[in-house]
This record gives C-alpha cells, sequence and structure tokens, in this order.
C-alpha cells in the first residue's frame, strides 16, 4: 500500500518502469507455468510412446497369442527372456531420455493372470486393478506408482511409470493381453527440469530483454517530452512577458499597465484610497532620433525607464506606451499633492544630463498627472486626462500639469460632447463645412477661401467650433475630425475643379495631427482618392501647435510639403515663436491673428504688431492674410501696410459651399462685384 502510494506520487517514468516490471514478470510467470505443464505432458507422452512403441515393435512379435492362452513351453519362455532383454536394452539406451531401464516387466493374460514376469514368483497371480481392465479394453493406460501397490521399488526410491500396453494381434477382436511395465520416471524427470531451465532462461532473457527495449523507449520518448515541455513552457512565458512588455526596454507595457491600473483602481475603491496616473513624455526627443541616429534615441529610452524608477516607490510601475511616451502608475498617492511631488521628482531626475554613447544629452518632460476617482474611475478614462494634461504641460510649457476638468473641458458635459460627436461622425450630415473666402484688398479677387467646420447637433442645434475643437483636440478624436474636414473639403475642391472654379482651400490642423506622423501619408491618400492636386489644398497650423514639439512638426510639415500642399501659419501673434524656428518651416503663408487686427485702428501696440508682422512675412518671403478684417478702416490701414490678402467679415463671412460657388460663378462670368456684397449676402453661422 505504501508503495503504491509512493508510485502515485513519483515520477510517471518510474511509475512506468514498475507497473510494466511487474506486468512483464506476471507474463513471464504465466508464461513458465503453461510452458512448463506443456513440457511435463510432452515428456510423459514420449515416455509412454517409447514404452509403447518398444512393446509393440520388440516384445509383441516375439509372443504368439497362444502362449497367452496356453502358457508357455521352456523354449518360448527362453525366446521371450531374450526378446525382454533385447527390449530393455532397447529401452535403456531411453531414445529422449538417459538411462530409462524399465524396473520391472508383466505379461497378463486375457483374464488378468500374470503369465510372464521378470519376477517369476508372480507368474500365476491374478490382478484385479482398473488399470488392467481398462488396458484389456484395448486402452494404453499410464500413470505414477509409488510401489506400494504393485510391490514394485525403484530401486533408486524415485517414482516409477507404471505404463499398461495392450498387446493386440490381427484377426483378434479383443486385445490378447496386457504388458506392464515399470520405468524409473527420474530420467524423464531430469529431461523436463533441463527443458524447463532451458525454457525459464530462454524466456528471462528475452523478457529481459523486451522490458529493457520497451523501458528504453519509453524513457526517451519521456526524456523528449520533457525538453519539449519545458521548451513550450519557456516559449509560453517568453510569450506571455512579450505580451505585456515592451520589447526595446523590456518595461511593461499598455496592457500591464492597464491591468494593475486596473487592480489599483480595485483597491483603492476598497480603501477610499486614491491613484494616480503620470503620463511622461519627452520634449525634442524628435530632435535627438534626428541629429544623432535612432541607435542614440532608443539607448536614450532604454535609459529614461532607470531613472524613472530611481525616483519611485517598490509598488509603483513605470510603463513605455511607445514612442517617447511613458506612463508612472502610483496605486496610492496622498492626493494631488503628493502626485505633483512624485510629477517633480521625475522632472528633476530626467534633467540630469544623460551620457548616450560618450554623448551628453539634456532631457526635458512634460509631465500629465490624472487622479482617480476625481479624474477617471477606469484605467482609459485616467490615461486619457493624463494625456490631455500632459498635452496641455507642452503646449505651455509648464512641466507638470493636473488635470483640470474645468479648465480641459469646455462646458459642463465633456463626456457628452465627445459621445455627441462621435455620434455625429458617424452621421452623413451634422458635420459640414463652411467657406470664407480670402480676398484682395481692394475685394476684387477671391485668392482662396478657408473651410470652418460646422456642427449641427440635433437636439443643440448650431455648435460653435470654440466648444467642441478643444474637446476634440484632448482626445484622439480630433483625428477622425480632421480626416472628415479634408475629405468634405477635397471633395467640394473638387467638385469647384470640374467647374473649373478652384480656388485653394485652407483646412486647419490641430496640434495633435501635427505630431501624428501618419498625417502626411493620409493627406496623400485623400488628394489622390478625390482627384485633386495638391496645390489646392492649404493646411492652416497654429503657431502655438507649431511650438508644442519644433522638430516632429517640422518633419510632418514638411513632408506635407514635400507633397505639393501649401501651409500657413494661423493666429500669428497669439504664439511666442522664434524667428529661427519660423525661418526654418516650410510654410508660404502667414495669417496675422485676428485680436490685432480688430485692434489696429485703436491700440497702437496692435498696429505695431501687424507692421511688424507684416514685414516679417514679406522678408520671409510669404504672403501675410489679416485675419478679422471687419470695416473700412481696418482696410485701409492694412492697405497703408502693404498687406496682401484680407479675411473678414467686412469682406464675407464663413457661407455655405453653394454661396461660394454662386460668388465665383459671377467672378468668372466677370459679373461679380467687388466685395463686400450686399446685406443679402451670405450669413454666418
Ligand atoms: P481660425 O482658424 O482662426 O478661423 C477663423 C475664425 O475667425 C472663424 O471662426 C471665423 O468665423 C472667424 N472670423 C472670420 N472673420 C472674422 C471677423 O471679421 N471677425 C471675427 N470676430 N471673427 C472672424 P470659427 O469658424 O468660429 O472658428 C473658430 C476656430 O475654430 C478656428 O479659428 C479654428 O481654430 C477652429 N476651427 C474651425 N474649423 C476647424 C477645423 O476644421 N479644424 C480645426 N482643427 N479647427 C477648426
Ligand atoms: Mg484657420
Ligand atoms: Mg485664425
Amino acid at each position: 500500500m505504501a508503495l503504491l502510494r509512493r508510485l502515485r506520487t513519483s515520477s510517471l517514468l518510474l511509475r512506468f518502469g514498475v507497473l510494466s516490471l511487474l506486468l512483464t514478470l506476471g507474463v513471464g510467470a504465466l508464461l513458465s507455468t503453461v510452458l512448463s505443464r506443456s513440457i511435463t505432458e510432452r515428456a510423459r507422452e514420449q515416455a509412454e510412446w517409447t514404452v509403447i512403441s518398444t512393446v509393440r515393435l520388440g516384445l509383441q512379435p516375439q509372443l504368439h497369442p497362444y502362449d497367452l492362452t496356453n502358457g508357455f513351453d521352456p523354449d518360448r519362455l527362453d525366446r521371450v527372456q531374450r526378446a525382454v532383454r533385447a527390449a530393455e536394452d532397447n529401452l535403456d539406451e531411453g531414445g529422449a531420455f538417459d538411462d530409462l531401464d524399465p524396473v520391472a516387466l508383466k505379461i497378463f493374460d486375457a483374464d488378468g493372470e500374470v503369465v510372464w514376469a521378470d519376477d517369476h514368483r508372480l507368474i500365476g497371480q491374478r490382478s484385479e486393478s482398473d488399470e488392467l481392465a481398462a488396458a484389456l479394453r484395448g486402452h494404453v493406460v499410464s500413470g505414477f506408482t509409488t510401489g506400494t501397490d504393485d510391490a514394485v521399488e525403484d530401486p533408486d526410491g524415485g517414482r516409477l511409470l507404471e505404463v499398461y500396453v495392450p498387446i493386440r494381434y490381427e484377426g483378434w477382436p479383443e486385445p490378447s493381453g496386457v504388458m506392464e511395465l515399470y520405468l524409473p520416471y527420474a530420467p524423464v524427470e531430469a529431461a523436463i527440469a533441463e527443458d524447463v531451465r532451458t525454457l525459464t532462461l530462454v524466456l528471462a532473457g528475452s523478457l529481459a530483454v523486451f522490458y529493457g527495449a520497451v523501458f528504453d523507449l519509453v524513457a526517451r520518448a519521456s526524456r523528449r517530452l520533457r525538453r519539449q515541455t519545458e521548451a513550450l513552457r519557456i516559449s509560453a512565458d517568453r510569450n506571455r512577458h512579450q505580451a505585456m512588455h515592451d520589447a526595446l526596454t523590456g518595461l511593461p507595457n499598455r496592457v500591464l499597465l492597464r491591468d494593475r491600473t486596473e487592480q489599483a483602481l480595485t483597491a483603492a475603491a476598497r480603501s477610499a484610497g486614491e491613484v494616480a496616473v503620470l503620463l511622461v513624455d519627452l520634449d525634442r526627443f524628435k530632435e535627438i532620433n534626428d541629429t544623432l541616429g535612432h541607435s542614440y534615441g532608443d539607448e536614450l529610452i532604454c535609459q529614461i525607464g532607470p531613472r524613472i524608477r530611481s525616483v519611485l516607490r517598490e509598488g509603483d510601475t513605470v510603463a513605455r506606451l511607445g514612442g517617447d511616451e511613458f506612463a508612472v502608475l502610483l496605486p496610492t498617492v496622498d492626493g494631488a499633492a503628493e502626485a505633483r511631488v512624485v510629477a517633480e521628482r521625475l522632472r528633476a531626475a530626467l534633467h540630469r544630463r544623460f551620457a548616450v554613447q560618450d554623448v551628453a544629452l539634456d532631457v526635458e518632460a512634460s509631465i500629465g498627472i490624472a487622479l482617480s476617482p476625481w479624474h477617471g474611475t477606469d484605467p482609459e478614462e485616467l490615461l486619457r486626462s493624463a494625456d490631455i494634461a500632459m498635452y496641455e504641460a507642452k503646449e505651455v510649457k509648464a512641466g507638470a500639469v493636473l488635470f483640470a476638468p474645468e479648465v480641459h473641458v469646455a462646458g459642463p458635459s465633456r463626456l457628452t460632447v465627445l459621445g455627441d460627436l462621435r455620434a455625429a461622425l458617424e452621421s452623413r450630415d451634422e458635420l459640414f463645412l463652411h467657406f470664407q473666402p480670402k480676398v484682395t484688398l481692394d475685394g476684387t479677387r477671391v485668392e482662396g477661401a478657408e473651410a470652418l467646420l460646422r456642427w449641427r447637433q440635433p437636439d443643440r442645434g448650431n455648435v460653435p467650433p470654440a466648444e467642441f475643437v478643444p474637446v476634440a483636440e484632448g482626445t484622439g478624436i480630433i483625428i477622425d475630425l480632421t480626416e472628415r474636414v479634408l475629405g468634405l473639403a477635397l471633395g467640394q475642391l473638387r467638385e469647384w475643379s470640374d467647374e473649373g472654379l478652384a480656388v485653394p482651400v485652407a483646412v486647419n490642423l490641430s496640434a495633435r495631427c501635427l505630431l501624428d506622423a501618419s498625417l502626411p501619408d493620409r493627406v496623400a491618400r485623400l488628394l489622390r482618392a478625390h482627384g485633386v492636386p495638391a496645390g489646392l489644398l492649404r493646411l492652416e497650423v497654429t503657431e502655438s501647435a507649431v511650438m508644442s514639439d519644433v522638430a516632429r512638426c517640422t518633419d510632418v510639415l514638411q513632408r506635407l510639403h514635400d507633397l505639393g500642399v501649401s501651409l500657413s501659419i494661423d493666429d500669428f501673434g497669439t504664439g511666442y515663436s522664434s524667428m529661427v524656428h519660423l525661418r526654418r518651416l516650410p510654410v508660404d503663408e502667414l495669417k496675422v491673428d485676428r485680436s490685432f487686427v480688430l485692434g489696429m485702428t485703436t491700440s497702437s501696440a496692435d498696429a505695431v504688431l501687424v507692421r511688424t508682422a507684416v514685414d516679417l512675412g514679406h522678408n520671409l518671403g510669404l504672403t501675410v492674410v489679416a485675419e478679422g478684417v471687419e470695416d473700412e478702416e481696418h482696410v485701409a490701414a492694412l492697405r497703408a501696410l502693404g498687406c496682401d490678402l484680407a479675411q473678414g467679415y467686412h469682406f464675407a463671412r464663413p457661407m455655405a459651399a453653394e454661396a461660394l460657388t454662386a460668388l465665383l460663378r459671377e467672378a468668372r462670368a466677370g459679373t461679380g462685384r467687388a466685395l463686400p456684397v450686399s446685406a443679402a449676402g451670405p450669413v454666418a453661422v
């Protein structure tokens, strides 16, 4: 029992080894028993046959049926004696057995009386034994005798084989008599023992070889299986690790971060604690990549994780979300103040100089902080809030910014706006464009138009861009929105082109779009899809959007420019772009922000700024457009400054595509009047 219990807990191979050994031994024992029995039986039969053939061939021909009925005369007796001697010698040679020397011989007549015996005293005696009776009926009968029943003993004291052989003569229906022989069984037993020994040896040898071969086979298979299982386990571990970790840095990836945030949120909900997610984005990382090469960039990224880790606690998580974006999860944090302290520690750690392949690198980071449950109750929402705060930090160069719903969310229902916007993107007609012409200052020529997005929300009516564009900019939805605007604008451009009315159309791009490296490819695809030449598309980007990450934006802008798309700096004057950057950007138009244009006739500071902007634009070889031109006075002042184009309510409000089509048709037909058109002109939304 104990062995069985032990076996159950031991290795599979050992279990197989023991069980198969027991089975093999069992089979061996069974086979050996069956075969030994059959050997014994065969040996006895063989002994019987030796006797029968000796009697039939050697003795019987010497006897005459009358000998058995009338008795032997001395002469015949002598011949029988000699035949018996010969037969005994014959048996003695043994055939299959050594020394099968008969111990005694008797010849009975048909009445069961001994007519001859080598012990002459027995002659004349009568036997009533069953064996004799059976033999007289014609059966060969054999059996063992211990010598007591027949008073015949083996001189060596062993068992005797007693064989009764009927003596039959042709023409006689019944046996004429019976010959009884007592043979020593020892020679037969010796032959049996010899055969059984040989059999046992062969059987044991074969079973041992069989068992060894099977065990070896199974042991090999088991070893291979174990190796394969081990390899599979290692590869499964590796896959699990890869699915959860960033390949370059080995840090947890977004998936693992989400898991851990989920756990932290569950734990925090139980203890009414707070969880903080910090989104860390390196500033100007692209410059490093571009100027030093990707190997430097990669090495720097690899050094960031340990640097961040060095200022965190044991249970905090650092994850890499991609590119130069990292996230830190603080599963237990004591309010916003502590999260800010950690953010500042992080910034300080990252500001310490990095040594990458002997090059000293200074890195700055923008950090967005979001705190549960205030800024999100699930990992996605927390990350999104941290993301919005991080973009704010980048845009205003504030270092670390804590997500502030009242600032970052337009209106009380940012989530409602987002949901509605998603629905609008699904619908066909909630989102559409108005176009505002850009005209020469004398109002005679429409040189282009700006596409402005309009949203007619089924429940709330027209929603101004100022209410929904910033919300969309806080999430990835601005990318889809921009794609929709580009599609609508290019579709309209295609219609105008087909009618020979095409003027360049400008589309606004948000900072997020500029940081998206796939934008140029998507623009190229849309241009191809609509069959519009790139020269008819203009993209407007604000100064501050470009300045959030000059290197990355410049790269995207350059690739757009290479496509043949024209670029404008929008709202010029509101940001703090350096001359150096402005000179390097592949732009060809500068739009002076309407706040300065509106104020230029009343504020000398604004007037100076507009003059400076116009001069700067011209010096850089750019076309200068004044936005927000609302009256004749502005027009006069701008003319005096040599401004090239104007856009504003004075000339035309943003209008539906059909209205601009009408204007363009009039202009082509030469029937158009100079703008501003009459009061019945286009209506602003
Ligand atoms: P923006 O690109 O500077 O567009 C010009 C804005 O000035 C438009 O406001 C236009 O209606 C307004 N405007 C034009 N002339 C005058 C004027 O004489 N006086 C005054 N006071 N305003 C004038 P709108 O359409 O409300 O758009 C506001 C802003 O929303 C745009 O400023 C732009 O930044 C953003 N926006 C509009 N459409 C899109 C878009 O498709 N994508 C993105 N990313 N932003 C958009
Ligand atoms: Mg614009
Ligand atoms: Mg503008």
